[in-house]
């Protein structure tokens, strides 16, 4: 279960500090401190859940569109829209994930 304990909920409460893209009432996009790409952001929700079946079987449908509409909304802001990008979430032990507060990775700005 969800456990406060993860450095994705101390960033959500402004204890640790973040480099922001964007924030709405669903979610927070800040870099991610290790980029794999010129650009890897990080779309984490406000809501608590611990991957992507907590999320969609827990939150409210309207929000659950709202999050991936903000994906996608984000990606047109960092400008990789057109040369495209990769978006992944890594869930449980043999995808190795690292952060257990729900997330979606963006990456591009280069060929990958
Ligand atoms: P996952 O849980 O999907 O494996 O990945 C967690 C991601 O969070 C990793 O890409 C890692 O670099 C990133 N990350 C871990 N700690 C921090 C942090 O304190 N700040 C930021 N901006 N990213 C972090």
């Amino acid at each position: 279960m969800y456990d406060k304990d993860n450095v994705f909920y101390k960033i959500l409460q402004r204890q640790i500090p973040a480099n922001v893209v964007y924030e709405n009432d669903v979610c927070l996009a800040f870099h991610d401190i290790n980029p794999t790409a010129k650009v890897h952001v990080l779309v984490i929700t406000k809501g608590c859940f611990v991957n992507l079946e907590d999320f969609v079987e827990n939150e409210t449908p309207t929000n659950v569109q709202k999050f991936f509409q903000s994906v996608a909304h984000i990606a047109k802001k960092l400008k990789i829209s057109e040369s495209g990008y990769r978006i992944l979430t890594n869930t449980g032990r043999d995808a190795g994930q690292e952060v257990n507060h729900f997330h979606i990775h963006i990456i591009g700005g280069e060929r990958l």
